[in-house]
Formats: C-alpha cells, structure tokens, sequence
C-alpha cells in the first residue's frame, strides 16, 4: 500500500516536472518569435523631483505585446529570458530603442535609466557596447543612468565595479536598485562609482503606518549615509499623500511611483 502511494506520487511529480518543461520551452520559442516581430516596447515612468514635481528622468520598464495574451509584464518572462539568455538580446533592443526615443523626445533633458541583469555584466565589454548603441541612438552618455541591483554584484563585484568605473568616466552613471532588500548593502555604497540610489519600495510603503516608526528611521538613516556620499537618493513606489509628504520632509530629493505616474508609453508623457 504504501509503496503504491508512493509512486502514485512520484508519477504525479513527474508529470507536473515534464509539464513545466513543456511549458518552458514554448515560452522559449515565443519569446524568440516576439523578438523578431518587435513585440516588446518600453513603457515610461518619470522620476520626478519631489521639491517641485519636475521630471528629472524616466525608469524604462520592459513590457511585452503579445498578440494573445495582451500585455504582459517583466514577472510573466524575464526569469525565463534570462534563464534562456534571450534577455541580452530582448535587453539590447529595449536599450537602443529607449535611447532613441528619449534623444528625439527629451525637453528639458531629462535622463533615462534602465534594468541591467546580472547577465549583461558578466561582460567585461558591456561599456563598451554601451558606449556605441549612445552614438547610435544619438543620446548623450550624460543623460543614461543604468541601474544595478545588489544581488547583480554578488557575483564578481571587482568586475562590475571596473565597468561601471569606465562607464562613470565617459558620463555615463549608475543607480543601486532596490537598495535594502539585498545582502551587503553598505559595503558596496563606498566601492561604487554610483551617481544615485533607490530605496526599496518595501521602505516607502511603510511610511505611513504609524507616525515614527523604524521605517522612517531607516529611511532617515539611508538619506544621510547616501548625501554624505555623496549619492542622489530616489525613492521608489510611491503610492500615498503621506508616503509623499514624509519623504520630503526628510529630504529625499528625488521620488517615483502611482501617486505621481504609473508606467505608460512615450506618447503618453510627450506628445509627438
Ligand atoms: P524595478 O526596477 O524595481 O522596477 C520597479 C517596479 O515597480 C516596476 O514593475 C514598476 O512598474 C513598479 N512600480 C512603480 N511604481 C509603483 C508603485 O507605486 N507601487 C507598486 N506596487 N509598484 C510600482 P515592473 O515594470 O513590473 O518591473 C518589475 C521588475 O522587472 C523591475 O523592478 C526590474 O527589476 C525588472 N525589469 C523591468 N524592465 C526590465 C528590462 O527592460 N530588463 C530587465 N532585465 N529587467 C527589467
Ligand atoms: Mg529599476
Ligand atoms: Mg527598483
Ligand atoms: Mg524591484
């Protein structure tokens, strides 16, 4: 009896393993044929200036139109792209194409940031691609800020940090995504050339429950640490007055989220 049970159970398993196989492989194949039907677009959310409500910049976030299933966000394929290692390709044509959206686009010059895997820094030319798709795309290296997250560094930071040192020398600057969710977070603030940081929405959500709770504290303490490097702080997935309102009474400089703008296409923030 027992011994039927178990592999009953161990038949069930491998039906659902080799289901999720099957799955996995044709979500492979469509993303390939979404690549070359150009079914991905950047959407835009602007990161404002939270003194004044000025746009500084935009976040660019992937997002795929597929022609059945409508459009999809990053949790629904980026671990499979980057599983598969199409999210270089899928990445670099998002790249390019933001880049030149915002150099035709850009009044005021606002600059651009974009996600980059851990993937893409593996490359020890990854600047130097860079540097090419900017003369392609005709945006200055000024206006691009690629944004890394800790778990992205863990695995050579010595590599990563020599990238983002030549990518800083030629203008162009580097974010630290979701900072606090990660693992060593302030040993890397010193060691990186980064022009700005993100604190974690995680943080800001917190804001405002309850007057002073530890949440504002950190928040407080990671705003010091970063203006005393010298490091520009935005603050991620606003969605609240209050969330607002106590991060600029702690002079946070910069700020993104549904409150103030919800990802959306180009058009929709610049009218063509
Ligand atoms: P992320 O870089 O931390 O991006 C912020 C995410 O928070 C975005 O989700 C954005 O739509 C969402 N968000 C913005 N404001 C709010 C808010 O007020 N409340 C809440 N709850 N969420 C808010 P999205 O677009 O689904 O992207 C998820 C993640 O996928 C990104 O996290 C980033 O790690 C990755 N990703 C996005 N675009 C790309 C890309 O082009 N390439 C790669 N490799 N990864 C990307
Ligand atoms: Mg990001
Ligand atoms: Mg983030
Ligand atoms: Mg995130």
């Amino acid at each position: 009896q027992a011994k039927q049970l178990g592999r009953k159970r161990f038949a069930v398993f491998d039906e659902a393993l080799a289901k999720g196989m099957v799955d996995v492989l044709a979500m492979e194949s469509e993303l390939r044929k979404a690549l070359r039907q150009n079914e991905f677009e950047p959407h835009f959310q602007p990161i404002y200036r939270l003194g004044d409500s000025k746009v500084m910049g935009y976040e660019a976030l992937i997002r795929w139109n597929h022609p059945q299933r409508g459009l999809l966000r990053p949790s629904d394929f980026v671990k499979i792209a980057e599983d598969s290692g199409l999210i270089e390709a899928i990445d670099w044509r998002l790249f390019e194409l933001s880049c030149r959206l915002l150099a035709q686009h850009g009044p005021g010059e606002p600059f651009i940031t974009f996600n980059v895997s851990a993937l893409h820094l593996r490359h020890a030319d990854f600047d130097v691609r860079i540097l090419k798709m900017l003369e392609r795309s005709g945006l200055a290296p000024s206006r691009l800020v690629t944004e890394v997250t800790e778990g992205a560094l863990l695995d050579n930071p010595e590599s990563v940090r020599n990238v983002l040192d030549r990518l800083r020398s030629v203008g162009v600057g580097a974010a630290l995504d979701d900072f606090g969710t990660g693992y060593s977070s302030l040993s890397y603030l010193h060691s990186l050339p980064l022009r700005m940081l993100k604190i974690d929405r995680a943080f800001v959500q917190e804001l405002d429950k309850s007057g002073s709770g530890n949440s504002s504290t950190v928040v407080a303490a990671i705003l010091a640490l970063a203006h005393a490097l010298n490091i520009q702080v935005i603050a991620e997935g606003i969605e609240t007055q209050a969330q607002l309102d106590a991060l600029v009474s702690m002079g946070c400089e910069m700020g993104q989220g549904y409150l103030l703008g919800s990802p959306a296409p180009m058009s929709h923030w610049v009218a063509s």
